[in-house]
C-alpha cells in the first residue's frame, strides 16, 4: 500500500465519526501539539497523539530515564536507562507513526523559550511533576491565549482538567491553585499504582483530540478520578478574582 493510502487507512476511524470526519482529521493532521513532562502521564498523551497522527508533537522533558520509571512510563525499556525521555520518546513515537514531526526540547524553559512554544502549539498538554512547571506553563497558556490540558497522578488519585482558550471568561490554572499543593506533587518518593497515570494520560489525549479537531470542552471543571472505587467526581472551576495570571490588570 502506498503512504499515502496507509495514512487515510490510519485514520479510518475517525474518518468514520460523524464528529470528526474528514475535516476534522485534516485539522488534527495540520496541527501542533506542545505535550510538557514525559513521565507515565506524558508516554500515555504521546501515544495516542501520534497514532492519531496529530501533525507535530513538540516534547518537552530535561530529565533522563531511570529504573524506577520503567513501571509506568511505557515509552521506555531497560535499555533506555541513563538516555534523554524526549528522545526516547521521539525514536518509539516516530516507530508507531512515521508521518508525524517530532520535535525535542529537552531543556528547563526559560519563560521566553515557553512562551515561544506555546504560541506554536494549538493546544498544549501539561503532564508535568512539579507545580512550580505547572504555574509557568499556565501563565504562558493564559498570554498566548492557548488551551491547556492539565493532568495529574499520584498514588490511586488522577485529576484533569481543560483550560482556555478565553482565559477573559473562564478560569485558568491559577484560579484552581494558588500555592504548590504538596499532596498533589510528584510521584517520586510517593507510590502510583500504575495504570493511573496511563489514564489520565489517555484522557489528556481524548480532550486534546477534540479541542484539535474542533469539538468543544466546555468550561472548565476539575475531574477527580478515584482508582480504588473507580468513582470519577466533576468540580466545576470557578474563575477568581484576585487570580495573578487571568485577571486583566487595571
Ligand atoms: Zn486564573
Amino acid at each position: 500500500m502506498s503512504e499515502t493510502g496507509q495514512k487515510i487507512e490510519r485514520a479510518a476511524r475517525h474518518h468514520a465519526l460523524p464528529q470528526i470526519g474528514t475535516a476534522g482529521q485534516a485539522r488534527i493532521e495540520s496541527a501542533t501539539a506542545l505535550l510538557i513532562g514525559l513521565g507515565g502521564i506524558g508516554c500515555a498523551a504521546a501515544s495516542y497523539l501520534a497514532s492519531s497522527g496529530v501533525g507535530q508533537i513538540l516534547l518537552c522533558d530535561f530529565d533522563t530515564v531511570d529504573e524506577t520509571n520503567l513501571g509506568r512510563q511505557t515509552l521506555y525499556g531497560p535499555a533506555d536507562v541513563g538516555k534523554l525521555k524526549v528522545a526516547r520518546a521521539a525514536s518509539r513515537l516516530a516507530e508507531m507513526n512515521p508521518d508525524v514531526r517530532l520535535t525535542e526540547i529537552p531543556d528547563r524553559l526559560s519563560d521566553d523559550a515557553l512562551a515561544e512554544a506555546v504560541a506554536r502549539a494549538d493546544v498544549v498538554l501539561d503532564g508535568c511533576d512539579n507545580f512550580a512547571t505547572r504555574f509557568q506553563v499556565n501563565d504562558a497558556c493564559v498570554n498566548e491565549k492557548r488551551v491547556l490540558v492539565s493532568g495529574a497522578a499520584i498514588r490511586f488519585e488522577g485529576q484533569l482538567a481543560v483550560f482556555g482558550p478565553d482565559y477573559e471568561q473562564s478560569a485558568c490554572y491559577r484560579c484552581l491553585y494558588q500555592d504548590a499543593d504538596e499532596s498533589l506533587d510528584n510521584c517520586s518518593g510517593n507510590g502510583v499504582l500504575a495504570a493511573v497515570p496511563g489514564v489520565i494520560g489517555t484522557m489528556m489525549a481524548v480532550e486534546a483530540l477534540k479541542v484539535l479537531s474542533g469539538i468543544p470542552t466546555g468550561s472548565p471543571a476539575l475531574n477527580l478520578y478515584d482508582a480504588m472505587t473507580g468513582d470519577w467526581q466533576k468540580v466545576r472551576i470557578k474563575k477568581r478574582e484576585s487570580c495573578p495570571a487571568c485577571q486583566p490588570v487595571g
